[in-house]
């Protein structure tokens, strides 16, 4: 056996004694809250990014249908040949019209975006300063923009930022970046102060809100909504991220939105929009679609808030710790990952999808249980739901 083949086996070993081992779980019905999973049967599900119920919503499934037949399966081709259709068109108005930005670039992932925009906005000598706790996109966004000079700051902490600003008041261009929500957390970006920072040091503020949109503010704009600021402008976000694999449908998909010169920049120069294939159409109309019904009822993301508040109530009521937050995403923390892996094993055994999450994903020690809520969640779910963490409580 190889050195290599040598070495993976010894991980995977290794992992599987531990208890931290993932072992895939294959759905045989659409995401929704109630779905099947092969060999186990049906589950409330509580993990998905499904914060809308607009994964298998009959109209986004239609748009999709349409998109096919219309365009046909694939755009065998980057954006700047001949892969921009005009479902891209619509769907890039649409998202730029929902954020209050002046214009967006839709990508394969928010994963590409993250990286397509990153990688680009920074030049030698700059700086790129990045949150902690910032999701894995643009921690390696961040290391392939190499030219720049990086510093991270302490999770949330404006006195960390305001130092590493201050250390880099030589550069000429300073990028800060940080997630809208947490997705680890559950916790939200306090952007009135870094809109503050970042203006007071000249900076740029680039927010990927992936568990934002959707989800935070009364029409689900996301994190700037949720604060009353703006999309644009002195007094908003310059430029945001995002996906269209959470609340926005589901599928895939992300983009960068914000002014158009920006925009501008990215289709001339983002490697991922020169060099790799554009969203599908069928994505792209099913997103459209999605964005559409969010737009047209905003009553969905009030039930999601209802829906966050009386599950966070109804497990504190049950003794677990719930980190308190706007967000759809509600952490218990468990501490090892062994335990929150069996406790998730344990609910799902009780038809309750839950998943822990362990090292690496977080740091050693604070294990966790990460329930999602959804806007689809009935009542009933709700209920179910609590009822198993009851018993659990009793198992602990
Ligand atoms: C989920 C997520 C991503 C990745 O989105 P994809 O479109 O699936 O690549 C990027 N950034 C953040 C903050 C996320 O939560």
């Amino acid at each position: 056996m190889s050195v290599l083949e040598d070495r993976l086996r010894r991980t995977l070993t290794e992992l599987h004694e531990s208890g931290t081992y993932k072992s895939l779980r294959h759905l045989t019905t659409p995401m929704a809250p109630e779905a099947t999973i092969d060999g186990l049967g049906e589950v409330l599900v509580f993990c998905s990014n499904n914060y809308l119920g607009l994964a298998n919503h009959p109209e986004v499934v239609e748009a999709g249908h349409q998109g096919l037949d219309r365009y046909g399966a694939g755009t065998a081709s980057v954006r700047f040949i001949c892969g921009t259709f005009a479902c891209h068109r619509a769907l890039e108005e649409r998202i730029a019209d929902f954020l209050g930005t002046e214009a967006a670039l839709t990508y394969v992932s928010c994963w590409n975006a993250n990286e397509g925009l990153l990688t680009n906005l920074v030049e030698q000598g700059d700086a790129l300063i990045s949150d902690e706790l910032n999701h894995a996109s643009i921690i390696d966004a961040g290391r392939l923009a190499r030219q720049a000079t990086r510093k991270v700051y302490p999770h949330s902490d404006l006195d960390g930022l305001n130092t590493a600003l201050t250390e880099s008041s030589g550069a000429p261009a300073k990028v800060v970046v940080t997630d809208g929500v947490f997705s680890m957390e559950g916790d939200v970006a306090r952007l009135p102060e870094l809109i503050g920072t970042c203006r007071q040091h000249g900076a740029t503020l680039v927010v990927d809100d992936s568990h934002g949109t959707g989800v935070l503010g009364a029409h689900g704009r996301g994190v700037h909504e949720h604060f009353g600021l703006p999309g644009r402008g002195p007094e908003g976000v310059d430029i945001f991220t995002g996906t269209l694999g959470k609340a926005l449908g589901g599928a895939a998909g992300g983009y960068v939105a914000g002014p158009r010169d920006v925009i501008d920049y990215l289709i001339q120069r983002s490697r991922p929009q020169l060099f790799s294939n554009a969203l599908p159409p069928t994505v792209a109309c099913s997103a459209d679609k999605a964005l559409e019904i969010v737009q047209r009822e905003p009553e969905r993301v009030v039930r999601l808030h209802e829906n966050v508040a009386t599950m966070r109530t109804g497990l504190q009521d049950l003794g677990y710790e719930v980190l308190d937050s706007p967000t759809a995403i509600l952490p218990i923390i468990i501490g090892a990952t062994a335990d929150a892996i069996r406790l998730s094993n344990r609910l799902l055994e009780m038809g309750i999808f839950v998943i822990g999450f362990g090292f690496p994903v977080v740091p050693e020690g604070t294990a966790r249980l990460r329930i999602q809520m959804s806007a689809a969640h009935t009542e009933e779910h709700l209920d179910r739901a609590l009822a198993a963490f009851a018993k659990l409580k009793g198992e602990v």
